[in-house]
């Protein structure tokens, strides 16, 4: 994968007038810009909240940036998609992985095990007694050496939340604040801050890209609240801000009618 090829959605949406915080409600605040996908995962230029987002709540939702951050990751180094204020990317928080960016490339370290290995002055856990990755295989053919292992995607429960975080900014970025701070949107609000209630996302992979995209909330006739649709890197999702899940109900049942193989629901 080539960062350079990641395509960027670009939207641009227009200016609406200064609303209560969507997240707290809070009415008088100081704005903290707040990036809809994180920095991290090579945000939009753009795709931001300027005056939506009071300080308080943007410094809370750092621990679901983390969650999101932390399922791509490995995505972002191998495409050397810049962290924040341009720093390279690293891998330093895995137990059995870790890599770095150097003059001819990204490093990358997997001890397949059995026992301890150094790497970039750190020690490395064998991935058997680890959860970051599995299946990990080593070819060589004609001189090419081909790395495979898989990832487990999206068990962790913050994750899901952090997705309805970006989906409900998206929501905000197309139609304002207004659209946040509507009592149909107290359910998805308390999920994402709180852990609260039941939502779910619908992931579709393989389609063979790495861009993101993110389109304005869906509101159709058969809908009872809004429903947001988006790539990342590559990767299909879909949220639903209906506290009763009906758009997940009924899309899970087309895709099973339909025979589609590489959907999932999160959390798993
Ligand atoms: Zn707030």
């Amino acid at each position: 994968m080539n960062a350079g090829n990641v395509k960027i959605a670009h939207p641009r949406r227009c200016s609406f007038e200064p609303a209560p915080c969507i997240w707290c409600g809070i009415a008088k605040f100081e704005p903290s810009l707040e990036h809809i996908l994180p920095e991290a995962l090579g945000c939009p230029p753009g795709f931001v909240l300027a005056n939506d987002v009071c300080k308080k709540c943007n410094n809370q939702f750092g621990h679901l940036d983390q969650a999101l951050l932390r399922q791509f990751e490995l995505i972002t180094f191998l495409g050397n998609v810049p962290r924040k204020r341009g720093k390279a990317p690293s891998l330093d928080n895995w137990s059995s992985i870790a890599g770095r960016k150097t003059d001819t490339g990204p490093q990358l370290h997997i001890n397949g095990g059995p026992g301890s290995f150094e790497a970039l002055s750190k020690t490395l856990k064998p991935i058997q007694e680890t959860r970051d990755i599995e299946n990990l295989s080593f070819q060589t053919s004609n001189g090419t050496a081909t790395v495979k292992f898989s990832q487990r995607f999206g068990d962790d429960p913050k994750f899901v939340r952090a997705l309805y975080k970006v989906a409900f900014g998206a929501a905000v970025f197309w139609h304002g604040p207004v659209i946040g701070s509507g009592t149909g949107m107290t359910a998805v609000r308390k999920f994402v801050r709180k852990g609260k209630g039941q939502f779910s996302a619908i992931l579709i992979g393989g389609s063979g890209r790495h861009d993101h995209y993110f389109g304005p909330p869906y509101g159709g006739r058969d809908t009872y609240y809004w429903a947001v649709g988006m790539r990342i890197f590559g990767i299909e999702f879909v949220m639903d801000f209906d506290p009763e899940q009906r758009l997940i109900a009924k899309m899970k049942d087309q895709l099973t009618t339909q025979g589609y193989k590489n959907w999932t629901i999160l959390p798993p």
